[in-house]
């Protein structure tokens, strides 16, 4: 797929790709806890959809196997997973792993997210060069 093509769809139609990152970040958790997985929702809010997963297993691990998708699958920067263990999810801290990345100026997510540092324009345009490499890694398989 050419970029043009993605690009032409993210100005018109940007709650599909918001759906397409969604669908991927559920089935990419379905994979990673396979077999584990005892309960399931998807709810669509005004806000986009999210999912709710009961998960067999350690909160730790469970958080440490998050993360390894949040930093390993192509559109890994565009999920958010958050583990809850009891009332609070888990930090990255707690499992001593560093702090999330952004994606657009590698500082720690939530300072950038906080401090609103980059325009919507900016994450727009990391957000499409995402999913264009993911597109074209598709199209590699
Ligand atoms: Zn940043």
């Amino acid at each position: 797929m050419n970029s043009w093509r993605v690009k032409v769809c993210w100005s018109s139609c940007s709650n599909l790709l918001r759906r397409l990152i969604h669908t991927q970040g559920v089935s990419a958790i379905r994979n990673a806890f396979s077999g584990r997985v005892v309960f399931e929702e998807i709810k669509a809010l005004s806000t986009g959809n999210e999912a709710y997963f009961i998960v067999d297993g350690g909160a730790k691990g469970v958080k440490a196997a998050a993360c390894r998708i949040e930093e390993e699958h192509i559109l890994g920067r565009l999920f958010d997973i958050d583990v809850f263990g009891g009332e609070a999810p888990i930090s990255r801290t707690e499992l001593g792993s560093a702090p999330r990345r952004c994606m657009v100026c590698g500082g720690e997510t939530l300072v950038c997210r906080r401090t609103s540092r980059h325009t919507p324009e900016e994450l727009e345009e990391h957000i499409s060069a995402l999913i264009r490499k993911w597109l074209e890694r598709r199209e590699d398989t």
